[in-house]
């Protein structure tokens, strides 16, 4: 849900920084988001936020934000291609289930993806891996 005051918008969204979930709105002034505040309609936090939720957002326009992927070549990190880096990962893959088999994997969630996104996680590793070596932090 957004609301739009001038220039402004304000959009309620939930935290994603941990599992709790509280309520924010994030007030976004040409495109950039300004300020982030608790939301009071939030039956979870009651507009209260953790110092996290309501200062930890400045990576979002972070200039060192990886944005494409590195591929390591002679112990250095080098700029890579999506097909490239997928080509290899794809490799490593065949070349670690070939060697110790499906529980050659195991898989660390995060509380700070969706719900979907964790389902998605062992699904992966469950159908297409076939492991059930699944973890996450969500279960503290
Ligand atoms: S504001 Fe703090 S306690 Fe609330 S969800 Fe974000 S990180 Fe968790």
């Amino acid at each position: 849900m957004s609301t739009i005051l001038d220039n402004q918008n304000i959009l309620s969204t939930i935290c994603s920084f941990c599992g709790t979930g509280c309520g924010i709105e994030i007030t976004v002034e040409n495109g950039q988001p300004v300020r982030v505040a608790g939301d009071k309609k939030s039956p979870v936090s009651h507009g209260e936020t953790c110092v996290k939720g309501s200062q930890g957002w400045g990576y979002i326009q972070s200039k060192e934000r990886l944005t494409y992927p590195l591929v390591r070549r002679n112990n250095r990190l080098e700029r890579s291609s999506w097909s490239e880096a997928l080509k290899i990962i794809t490799s490593a893959v065949h070349r670690v289930k070939s060697q110790y088999g499906s529980d050659g994997f195991g898989c660390f969630s995060s509380s700070r993806s969706t719900n979907e996104l964790n389902f998605l996680a062992q699904k992966f590793m469950r159908q297409v891996i076939g492991s059930n070596n699944v973890d996450s932090c969500n279960r503290t």
